[in-house]
C-alpha cells in the first residue's frame, strides 16, 4: 500500500481526484475496525471473523490411532518374516472406532482395528489386513514391519494449547474443521457490520410499479443489496429503496442512520444540478476520505464518515456503481471486519478479443473469463449507465492511464469480481 504524501493529503482535503492507490490507502488509514465481539456458537459461525486466537484444548487425534483398517502388532514379532519364514501372530482382539479395547499386544499377538481405532497398548505398527493372510484365529505376515508404520500419533495433526485459528480468520468451511475439534463452544467473533443500502434520484420508481414519463425502474438498490448479501455469508444490509433527490430529506435519513457502521448510496455525486451529496455531507459536517477518484468509470465516488458511521455514496450509474462497490466498498468492509478475504485480487489472462478504445485515464472494463483469457465487451456494449451485458461478466479488466488499446494475446490485469 502506497504512502500518502503530503500533496495527497492536500488533494484529498479539496475536490480534486485522488489516484485509487491513495483512496484505498485513506480507507486503511480512516476506517476504523469494528471492536465490539461477541460469542456464539460454533453452528452459527458461518462468515464470522475471530476476534481472538482459539487454542486447541486438546490433543488431536485425542489419542494414538489406526489410519486403516488392519492389525495392530509389534513391529519386533516380524523382523526377519519372509515368504519362506513367515511370521504367524494369534489375533486376541478386535476394536471398532469409538470404542477402547480391553486386551493389550504382547509379543506373538495381534489386535483387529478398524480406521480410526485407538492402537492398544503394546503395538507399535499397523498392518493392512489385505496385506497379510487371515485365518481365522490367527495371520500370517509375510514381510517385516517397521515401528510406527501405518500409525497415527496423539497431537500429531494439531496439539493441545497451540493455536487452531488466528484472529482474523474468517469462520468457513476450511476453518470449522479444526475449530469444532478444539474443544470450545462458543467462538470468540466480532460483532458483525450494520449496513444500510439504498438508491436516489427523482427519475425512480420501485420495480414492477408502472413507469410514468422519465421515470425508471430503480435497480441499483437491489444490486447493492445482494451484492453485499454475496460478499459474506451473513451480511445483511438493511434496503430502504430509494428516495428523492432532496438535500433535506436524505441528511435526515443519514442522520437516523448513525448506528450503523457502513452506509452506501447510489446516485447524485456527479456535478449536475441534482447531485445532491456534496450538499448532504456538508450540511452533515461529515469528514471527507476523499471525494473523487481518478478511475473510470465511477469517478464521482465520494467516501465520508460521521462519527464511527462510513458513506460511501457511489456513482448512479448502474456499471459505474458495480465498479465502485468493488474497488471501495470490498476494501471498506475488509477494513470495517478485519477480513482480508473479501478483498478483489488482482491476477492476469490473455485478451481474447480487440479492445480498441484509448484509455486515458485508468479504465475498468467489465469482461467474461473462460479460462485464462478475457473477452471485453464490443464497442456500444460497455457505456457506464448500460446493465445488460452485467450479467456476463466475471472480472474487471483494469487498463492502466494513457494506455492506446488492447489486442488479441495482450496480457492484462484483471480483477475477479465474483
Ligand atoms: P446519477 O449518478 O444520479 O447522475 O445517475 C446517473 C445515471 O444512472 C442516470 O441515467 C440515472 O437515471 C441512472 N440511475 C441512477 N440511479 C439509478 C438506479 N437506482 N437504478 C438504475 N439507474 C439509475
Ligand atoms: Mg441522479
Amino acid at each position: 500500500m502506497r504512502d500518502l504524501s503530503r500533496e495527497d493529503r492536500e488533494r484529498n482535503d479539496g475536490r480534486t481526484s485522488v489516484e485509487l492507490e491513495t483512496a484505498l490507502a485513506l480507507i486503511e488509514r480512516d476506517v476504523a475496525p469494528i471492536v465490539e465481539t461477541e460469542r456464539v456458537p460454533l453452528a452459527e459461525g458461518l462468515g464470522r471473523v475471530l476476534s481472538e486466537d482459539v487454542r486447541m484444548e486438546g490433543d488431536l487425534p485425542p489419542f494414538d490411532r489406526s489410519p486403516l483398517d488392519g492389525y495392530a502388532l509389534r513391529s519386533a514379532d516380524t523382523q526377519g518374516a519372509a515368504p519362506d519364514a513367515p511370521v504367524v501372530l494369534s489375533v486376541t482382539d478386535t476394536v471398532h472406532a469409538g470404542r477402547m479395547g480391553s486386551v493389550a499386544v504382547v509379543p506373538g499377538t495381534a489386535v483387529r482395528l478398524m480406521t480410526g481405532a485407538p492402537i492398544p497398548e503394546g503395538a507399535d505398527c499397523v498392518v493392512p489386513f489385505e496385506r497379510v493372510e487371515e485365518g481365522g484365529e490367527t495371520i500370517r505376515l509375510s514381510f517385516p514391519l517397521g515401528r510406527h508404520e501405518n500409525y497415527c500419533f496423539r497431537g500429531e495433526d494439531i496439539r493441545k494449547g497451540t493455536t487452531a485459528a488466528r484472529t482474523g480468520t474468517r469462520v468457513d468451511s476450511r476453518s470449522i474443521g479444526v475449530l469444532a475439534s478444539s474443544g470450545l463452544t462458543l467462538l470468540p467473533v466480532r460483532r458483525r457490520p450494520r449496513i444500510a443500502v439504498f438508491s436516489t434520484g427523482d427519475e425512480l420508481v420501485p420495480p414492477g410499479t408502472p413507469l410514468g414519463p422519465g421515470k425508471i425502474h430503480d435497480s441499483n438498490s437491489l444490486v447493492l443489496d445482494f451484492a453485499l448479501r454475496e460478499l459474506a455469508p451473513g451480511l445483511a444490509p438493511r434496503n430502504l429503496g430509494h428516495m428523492p433527490d432532496d438535500v433535506e430529506h436524505v441528511a435526515e435519513v443519514i442522520r437516523g442512520l448513525s448506528d450503523c457502521d457502513l452506509v452506501v448510496t447510489s446516485g447524485g455525486v456527479s456535478t449536475g444540478d441534482k447531485d445532491i451529496f456534496h450538499d448532504v455531507f456538508d450540511r452533515l459536517g461529515a469528514r471527507t476520505i476523499f471525494r473523487r477518484v481518478m478511475v473510470k468509470p465511477g469517478t464521482p465516488v465520494m467516501v465520508v464518515r460521521m462519527g464511527r458511521t462510513v458513506l460511501a455514496a457511489l456513482s448512479g450509474n448502474p456499471f459505474a456503481m458495480f465498479v465502485d462497490l468493488q474497488l471501495f466498498v470490498r476494501p471498506i468492509l475488509a477494513a470495517l471486519t478485519g477480513d482480508a478475504g473479501l478483498l478483489l485480487r488482482p491476477e492476469t489472462a490473455e485478451m481474447e478479443n480487440d479492445y480498441p478504445k484509448r484509455s486515458r485515464m485508468r479504465r475498468f472494463l467489465r469482461a467474461a473469463l473462460r479460462g485464462s483469457c478475457v473477452r471485453a465487451p464490443e464497442p456500444g456494449e460497455s457505456s457506464p449507465g448500460m446493465i445488460a451485458k452485467m450479467a456476463d461478466s466475471d472480472v474487471l479488466i483494469d487498463i492502466p492511464a494513457g494506455n492506446g488499446g488492447l489486442r488479441v494475446g495482450d496480457v492484462v490485469r484483471i480483477w475477479r469480481a465474483r
